[in-house]
Parts: C-alpha cells; structure tokens; sequence
C-alpha cells in the first residue's frame, strides 16, 4: 500500500504517519518524489486495515498496489529514478554505456581496455573478477587482484566500476574496489545475496535470470530495496528460449514494459543476449529506440585472445564505430548520451 502525502505535507506529519503503521506491523519505507513525498507501507496486512489513515494530516490518498512488488512499482513512484553518482546520472534523458572485457585478465589487458573505451564514450568500466562460469573448469577470474586492476585502470582514465559480486561473503571486498554491484543473471533468485545487497549502500545492477519472467525480476530487485537500498538499475541480458542460433533471446519488449511497470532505470546487455559480436551493434541501436537507459557491452582489445566470451566482444574498433552512432541517435531519442 502507499500513502501518498500532501505536497505541503511537514516532516513532522510523515513521522506521525510512520509510526502509525509501524504500530499496525507495516515496515514503511519514504519515497521522495520530485513534488511529493509517498510512504511505501510494505507487510502483510492490507489496505483494510489502514483506510483511516486518510484521517491524519498531511495525507492525500492511500492507496493499495495490487502488484506482487510494491517499492519497485511505477505506482510507489511515478516519475522514473534517476540515480546519481558523481557527475554521472543513470536514468533520465541520460544514456550511460559501461564497457569493458568479460574477465579482467591482468593489468595490461584490462588498462588498454579502458584507454579504448573512455577514448570512445564509456561512462563506467566493466570486467568481471569473480566469474560465474557453467564450468568449474574454465577460468574462474583473478579475484581480488583483478578488482584492484580494475580500479587502477578506471582510476587512470576518470571512470567508474560495474563488476559482479557472486556470494554475499564478497560484498565488503568488492564493494572496496567497484562503485556499482551487478547481480548476475544466475543469481537473480539468490535470494540472500539479494538482501545482503539491499543492506549496503553502493547501487546494485541486477541482471535478470536466465529464465527468469519479468514479475520475478521485479520481485528480486523488491528484495533488495526492501532492506532499504534504492539504487538499482535493471539489466536485460536475454534469455532462454527454443531458439538456439543465438545464445539467447533479447527480450526487447521487456525494457517498455518494465519502464512501465517499474521506476527503476533499465539497460540492456547485448553483448550476453546474442552471444556474437556482430550482432551487438544491432541491438544495441534497438535497445536505445527501445527506450533503454543505457547499456552494458563487451569489449576486447583482442577478441580471438579473451580467456571468455571472445565472441560476442567488440574489438575496441568496433566499439567506437558503434558509439559513433549511437550519439547520432540520441538527439532523435529525446536522450544525451554524454561522456
Ligand atoms: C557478465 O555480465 O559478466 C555475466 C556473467 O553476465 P550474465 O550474468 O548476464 O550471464
Ligand atoms: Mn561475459
């Protein structure tokens, strides 16, 4: 349930109407919009029990959120979240690009990378360290040496840092190095990670599950914010279906429909959707027409060399035809797309 709160209401009147649903047993959570104020009342009593509510000054409407998420909801928050870091806004007219290899594999590859893609617009350095990969046999990234890599190479070239977070045991290490947590796409439903990351204070980029339906996804980010962290960017990354020529099936019609049913900024990962390179540009440029806020894409300064996914990686060539383009379209989108 929300309980939306007069544009005139006074902080005093949100913390009367706080501790009003705290006494019924709802965990409330403020969420400041651009003109209002609303009051995410999440529990597992209903609207029924809370209707006079509406009696309290300060209080314009309650209303119920029939939807199984309620602070991830378009209705808990009509205008879309801008989330701020630096300089950098996620969301909003802004498109964000974060690039860089699947794995760091040693300083050199993973500086030379980041050279490339500042060079050519990237806003934030990717690159795995803890890889969550099918085999226990293939590569399983540097670990803690290849988060400070990174940082040292996002460091050189004025950057910030997306890098994957696999256990919960992990957070304090990774959160040391990386500005942004991604949740990949096989721990979508961990749920314990999902909550460890709601109680730490960097943004999480959650990607969705291999097969994961759109209400799920919605679910698993409801259980990071409601540990109390706001800052979560949707990534859609493909999934599995009959088709097997692509490694999976970008679910384009997902980042509308998620847009609307959510407030959360949402990027798209072409680079895993299709498993091969040439098809990133592609849909890439249908993502942004899409209405994607951003996108998280591979990159490689030599491909046929990658410990992972040299597949589906752009050469740094590639890469900065790519953005090329994209920065033409922007304007056409009614977006920036802003180094
Ligand atoms: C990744 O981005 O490094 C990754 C492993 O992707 P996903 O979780 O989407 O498979
Ligand atoms: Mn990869």
């Amino acid at each position: 349930m929300i309980v939306v709160m007069d544009a005139k209401a006074t902080q005093r009147e949100i913390e009367q109407v706080k501790s009003r649903l705290k006494e019924l047993g709802f965990q409330t959570h403020v969420i400041r919009g651009v003109k209002k104020q609303v009051i995410g009342a999440v529990g597992d009593k209903s609207i029924a029990d809370a209707g006079f509510l509406e009696l309290l000054p300060g209080v314009e409407k309650v209303m119920p959120v029939l939807k199984p998420y309620k602070l991830v909801s378009r209705e808990a928050k009509p205008e879309g979240t801008i989330i701020e870091m630096g300089n950098l806004a996620i969301g909003g007219e802004n498109i964000v690009v974060m690039a860089g290899p699947c794995a760091v594999e040693s300083r050199e590859q993973i500086v030379e990378t980041a050279r490339a893609v500042k060079e050519a617009g990237a806003q934030i350095l990717r690159g795995g360290a803890f890889k969550p990969r099918s085999s226990p046999y293939s590569f399983q990234g540097l670990g803690i040496e290849g988060l400070k890599y990174l940082r040292e190479a996002a460091e050189e070239t004025g950057m910030l840092v997306v890098t994957e977070v696999l256990d919960s045991q992990d957070i304090p290490a990774v959160s040391e190095y990386s500005d942004i947590l991604q949740i990949g796409a096989r721990n979508m439903q961990n749920f314990r990670l999902l909550r460890a990351a709601g109680k730490q204070e960097k943004p999480v980029l959650l990607k969705r599950g291999l097969a994961a339906t759109i209400e799920e996804w919605l679910m698993a980010a409801e259980y990071i914010m409601c540990e109390g962290n706001y800052r979560i960017i949707l990534c859609e990354r493909g999934i599995r279906t009959f088709e097997n020529s692509t490694r999976n099936t970008l679910d384009i019609s997902a980042v509308p429909l998620v847009k609307r049913l959510s407030h959360l900024p949402v990027v798209v990962d072409p680079s895993h959707a299709s498993g091969k390179w040439y098809l990133v540009a592609p849909l890439a440029k249908a993502s942004l027409a899409a209405g994607a806020d951003g996108l998280l894409i591979e990159v490689h300064p030599r491909p046929e060399e990658a410990r992972s996914d040299g597949a589906q990686s752009l050469t740094p060539e590639n890469f900065k035809t790519l953005m090329e383009d994209l920065k033409k379209m922007a304007p056409f989108l009614g977006r920036r797309l802003d180094s």
